[in-house]
Protein backbone atom coordinates (compact mmCIF):
# COMPACT_ATOMS: atom_id res chain seq x y z
CA UNK A 1 0.00 0.00 0.00
CA UNK A 2 2.58 2.25 1.08
CA UNK A 3 4.52 1.51 -2.73
CA UNK A 4 1.29 2.21 -4.59
CA UNK A 5 0.71 5.63 -2.48
CA UNK A 6 4.51 6.50 -3.56
CA UNK A 7 3.75 5.41 -6.79
CA UNK A 8 0.56 7.61 -7.47
CA UNK A 9 2.49 10.44 -6.53
CA UNK A 10 5.47 9.67 -8.78
CA UNK A 11 2.85 9.71 -11.18
CA UNK A 12 1.80 13.43 -10.38
CA UNK A 13 -1.36 12.46 -9.37
CA UNK A 14 -1.39 13.27 -5.69
CA UNK A 15 -0.54 11.33 -2.46
CA UNK A 16 -3.93 8.99 -3.16
CA UNK A 17 -4.31 5.65 -2.94
CA UNK A 18 -7.03 4.60 -5.18
CA UNK A 19 -7.63 0.74 -3.33
CA UNK A 20 -8.81 1.02 -0.14
CA UNK A 21 -6.86 -1.87 2.62
CA UNK A 22 -10.11 -4.19 1.92
CA UNK A 23 -9.21 -4.18 -1.75
CA UNK A 24 -5.33 -5.00 -1.15
CA UNK A 25 -6.01 -6.96 1.23
CA UNK A 26 -8.54 -9.20 0.58
CA UNK A 27 -7.18 -10.29 -2.96
CA UNK A 28 -4.52 -12.09 -0.41
CA UNK A 29 -6.56 -13.31 1.88
CA UNK A 30 -8.43 -15.17 -1.29
CA UNK A 31 -5.02 -16.53 -2.96
CA UNK A 32 -3.71 -17.92 0.69
CA UNK A 33 -7.39 -19.63 0.92
CA UNK A 34 -6.52 -21.65 -2.38
CA UNK A 35 -3.41 -22.76 -0.22
CA UNK A 36 -4.77 -23.43 3.24
CA UNK A 37 -8.78 -23.06 3.76
CA UNK A 38 -8.59 -22.85 7.37
CA UNK A 39 -7.41 -19.65 7.92
CA UNK A 40 -6.41 -19.64 11.95
CA UNK A 41 -3.69 -22.37 10.87
CA UNK A 42 -1.59 -19.40 8.79
CA UNK A 43 1.33 -17.79 10.37
CA UNK A 44 0.56 -14.64 12.18
CA UNK A 45 1.86 -12.34 14.14
CA UNK A 46 0.64 -11.50 17.74
CA UNK A 47 0.92 -14.58 20.88
CA UNK A 48 -0.29 -17.74 20.33
CA UNK A 49 -3.19 -16.98 22.86
CA UNK A 50 -3.73 -13.52 21.38
CA UNK A 51 -3.34 -14.19 17.33
CA UNK A 52 -3.67 -11.18 15.08
CA UNK A 53 -6.32 -12.19 12.57
CA UNK A 54 -9.08 -11.43 10.91
CA UNK A 55 -10.47 -8.16 11.28
CA UNK A 56 -7.85 -7.41 13.66
CA UNK A 57 -5.18 -8.28 11.33
CA UNK A 58 -7.29 -6.40 8.30
CA UNK A 59 -7.31 -3.12 11.67
CA UNK A 60 -3.83 -3.49 12.02
CA UNK A 61 -2.70 -3.16 8.53
CA UNK A 62 -5.06 0.26 8.71
CA UNK A 63 -3.57 1.67 11.49
CA UNK A 64 0.40 0.87 10.49
CA UNK A 65 -0.71 2.39 7.55
CA UNK A 66 -1.59 5.59 8.56
CA UNK A 67 1.48 5.49 10.69
CA UNK A 68 3.43 5.08 7.94
CA UNK A 69 2.09 7.85 6.09
CA UNK A 70 2.60 10.37 8.80
CA UNK A 71 6.16 9.06 9.04
CA UNK A 72 6.13 10.18 5.24
CA UNK A 73 5.07 13.57 5.84
CA UNK A 74 8.12 14.25 6.75
CA UNK A 75 10.39 12.69 3.73
CA UNK A 76 11.04 13.79 0.56
CA UNK A 77 11.53 10.21 -1.07
CA UNK A 78 13.84 9.74 -3.76
CA UNK A 79 14.17 5.89 -4.17
CA UNK A 80 11.67 3.03 -3.09
CA UNK A 81 12.97 -0.21 -2.78
CA UNK A 82 16.65 1.09 -4.06
CA UNK A 83 19.16 -1.91 -5.16
CA UNK A 84 22.17 -0.64 -3.56
CA UNK A 85 23.96 -4.35 -3.88
CA UNK A 86 27.84 -3.75 -4.36
CA UNK A 87 31.02 -5.11 -3.19
CA UNK A 88 32.78 -4.39 0.58
CA UNK A 89 36.11 -4.16 0.99
CA UNK A 90 37.34 -7.67 2.27
CA UNK A 91 34.68 -9.17 1.27
CA UNK A 92 34.79 -11.20 -2.29
CA UNK A 93 31.09 -11.56 -3.06
CA UNK A 94 28.86 -9.21 -3.14
CA UNK A 95 26.54 -8.02 -0.18
CA UNK A 96 22.84 -7.90 -1.27
CA UNK A 97 20.92 -4.63 -0.11
CA UNK A 98 17.47 -3.42 -1.01
CA UNK A 99 16.88 0.06 0.99
CA UNK A 100 12.85 0.43 1.41
CA UNK A 101 13.41 4.06 1.31
CA UNK A 102 16.53 6.70 0.32
CA UNK A 103 15.42 10.36 0.53
CA UNK A 104 15.53 13.88 2.66
CA UNK A 105 14.44 13.94 6.03
CA UNK A 106 13.26 17.49 6.96
CA UNK A 107 15.01 17.23 10.10
CA UNK A 108 17.97 14.72 9.86
CA UNK A 109 18.78 15.26 6.32
CA UNK A 110 19.61 12.50 3.96
CA UNK A 111 18.30 9.36 5.45
CA UNK A 112 18.53 5.85 4.85
CA UNK A 113 15.21 3.94 6.06
CA UNK A 114 13.75 0.73 6.82
CA UNK A 115 10.18 -0.39 7.24
CA UNK A 116 9.57 -2.46 10.70
CA UNK A 117 6.53 -3.82 11.81
CA UNK A 118 6.73 -5.33 14.26
CA UNK A 119 6.59 -3.55 17.99
CA UNK A 120 10.48 -3.93 18.85
CA UNK A 121 13.50 -3.03 17.15
CA UNK A 122 16.36 -4.91 15.76
CA UNK A 123 19.04 -5.69 18.23
CA UNK A 124 21.70 -3.99 16.49
CA UNK A 125 22.08 -1.67 13.48
CA UNK A 126 23.71 -3.66 11.03
CA UNK A 127 21.01 -3.68 7.84
CA UNK A 128 21.55 0.38 8.57
CA UNK A 129 25.00 0.07 8.97
CA UNK A 130 25.62 -2.61 5.96
CA UNK A 131 23.34 -0.07 3.55
CA UNK A 132 25.48 3.10 4.58
CA UNK A 133 28.47 1.63 3.84
CA UNK A 134 27.03 0.54 0.61
CA UNK A 135 25.92 3.59 -0.57
CA UNK A 136 29.01 5.77 1.26
CA UNK A 137 31.92 3.96 0.26
CA UNK A 138 30.90 0.97 -2.38
CA UNK A 139 30.67 1.14 -6.12
CA UNK A 140 27.29 -0.29 -7.17
CA UNK A 141 27.97 -3.71 -9.30
CA UNK A 142 26.71 -1.70 -12.24
CA UNK A 143 29.25 -0.02 -12.29
CA UNK A 144 27.66 3.58 -11.89
CA UNK A 145 27.21 5.98 -9.42
CA UNK A 146 24.41 6.35 -7.29
CA UNK A 147 21.88 8.30 -9.18
CA UNK A 148 21.36 10.34 -5.61
CA UNK A 149 24.56 10.67 -4.48
CA UNK A 150 26.06 13.31 -6.51
CA UNK A 151 29.01 11.10 -7.84
CA UNK A 152 29.83 10.22 -4.28
CA UNK A 153 30.42 13.71 -2.30
CA UNK A 154 26.41 13.09 -0.51
CA UNK A 155 26.99 11.30 2.62
CA UNK A 156 24.41 9.11 4.48
CA UNK A 157 24.74 9.64 8.43
CA UNK A 158 21.58 8.98 9.91
CA UNK A 159 19.01 5.80 9.23
CA UNK A 160 15.92 5.41 10.43
CA UNK A 161 13.73 2.17 11.98
CA UNK A 162 10.11 3.20 10.65
CA UNK A 163 8.42 1.43 13.18
CA UNK A 164 4.76 1.46 11.80
CA UNK A 165 3.03 -0.90 14.35
CA UNK A 166 1.21 1.13 16.63
CA UNK A 167 1.77 -1.15 19.63
CA UNK A 168 5.67 0.17 18.91
CA UNK A 169 7.70 2.56 20.56
CA UNK A 170 9.34 5.19 18.08
CA UNK A 171 12.87 4.13 17.52
CA UNK A 172 15.57 7.07 17.51
CA UNK A 173 17.51 7.93 14.64
CA UNK A 174 20.72 5.85 14.42
CA UNK A 175 23.61 8.31 13.90
CA UNK A 176 27.02 8.33 13.13
CA UNK A 177 26.43 6.28 9.80
CA UNK A 178 29.21 7.64 8.11
CA UNK A 179 31.63 6.25 10.68
CA UNK A 180 31.01 3.08 9.76
CA UNK A 181 34.10 0.89 8.94
CA UNK A 182 33.67 -0.62 6.03
CA UNK A 183 36.42 -2.77 5.66
CA UNK A 184 35.47 -4.17 9.24
CA UNK A 185 31.96 -4.80 7.78
CA UNK A 186 33.50 -6.14 4.61
CA UNK A 187 35.75 -8.69 6.91
CA UNK A 188 32.44 -9.75 8.81
CA UNK A 189 30.74 -10.82 5.63
CA UNK A 190 33.55 -12.22 4.44
CA UNK A 191 34.09 -14.55 7.40
CA UNK A 192 30.28 -15.42 7.63
CA UNK A 193 31.26 -16.36 3.73
CA UNK A 194 33.72 -18.58 4.67
CA UNK A 195 31.93 -20.58 6.52
CA UNK A 196 29.46 -20.84 4.04
CA UNK A 197 32.29 -22.31 2.21
CA UNK A 198 33.48 -24.83 4.97
CA UNK A 199 29.41 -25.62 4.75
CA UNK A 200 28.67 -24.71 8.77
CA UNK A 201 25.52 -23.57 9.16
CA UNK A 202 25.37 -21.77 12.34
CA UNK A 203 21.11 -22.63 12.69
CA UNK A 204 19.89 -20.72 15.73
CA UNK A 205 16.65 -21.84 16.99
CA UNK A 206 14.17 -19.36 18.14
CA UNK A 207 11.13 -17.58 18.29
CA UNK A 208 11.85 -17.25 14.03
CA UNK A 209 11.63 -20.77 13.41
CA UNK A 210 7.55 -20.36 14.06
CA UNK A 211 7.81 -18.61 10.61
CA UNK A 212 10.34 -21.17 8.97
CA UNK A 213 8.72 -22.81 5.58
CA UNK A 214 11.25 -25.49 6.38
CA UNK A 215 10.93 -26.30 9.56
CA UNK A 216 8.81 -29.76 8.70
CA UNK A 217 12.45 -30.44 7.34
CA UNK A 218 14.57 -29.53 10.07
CA UNK A 219 15.41 -31.38 12.66
CA UNK A 220 15.57 -28.88 15.28
CA UNK A 221 12.07 -28.26 14.98
CA UNK A 222 10.85 -31.73 13.76
CA UNK A 223 13.51 -34.19 15.61
CA UNK A 224 12.94 -37.54 14.16
CA UNK A 225 10.42 -37.34 11.64
CA UNK A 226 10.67 -39.15 8.43
CA UNK A 227 10.68 -35.90 6.67
CA UNK A 228 13.08 -34.12 8.46
CA UNK A 229 15.46 -37.06 8.80
CA UNK A 230 15.26 -37.59 4.79
CA UNK A 231 15.66 -34.13 4.31
CA UNK A 232 17.72 -32.28 6.92
CA UNK A 233 21.30 -33.60 5.39
CA UNK A 234 23.15 -30.66 7.71
CA UNK A 235 25.13 -33.59 9.49
CA UNK A 236 26.47 -35.20 5.97
CA UNK A 237 26.87 -32.02 4.57
CA UNK A 238 28.83 -29.56 7.23
CA UNK A 239 26.72 -28.36 9.88
CA UNK A 240 27.94 -29.94 13.51
CA UNK A 241 24.63 -30.87 15.62
S1 LIG B 1 13.13 -24.29 11.67
FE1 LIG B 1 15.22 -25.03 11.34
S2 LIG B 1 15.79 -24.21 9.33
FE2 LIG B 1 14.03 -23.02 10.07
S3 LIG B 1 14.91 -21.25 11.11
FE3 LIG B 1 14.55 -22.83 12.68
S4 LIG B 1 16.52 -23.94 12.81
FE4 LIG B 1 16.56 -22.75 10.89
Amino acid sequence: MVEEYLKADDQGSGYVLTRTAEQVFYPLIEKQLKVDPIDVNWLSGGSQDDPVIRDKALDLVKRCYENALAFLEDIDVWEVEYEATGMLPGCEVPVKAFVDIVGEHKKHGPVIVDWKSGKQKPKNNLQLETYAALLNTSTPLSGNDHPFTDHGSLKFDVGLWAMVNPDAPNARPVKGLTEVDASALGARYQAAYEQIKKKVWKAQAGFHCRFCVQAPNCLIESPGTKRATYYDRSEDEGYPF
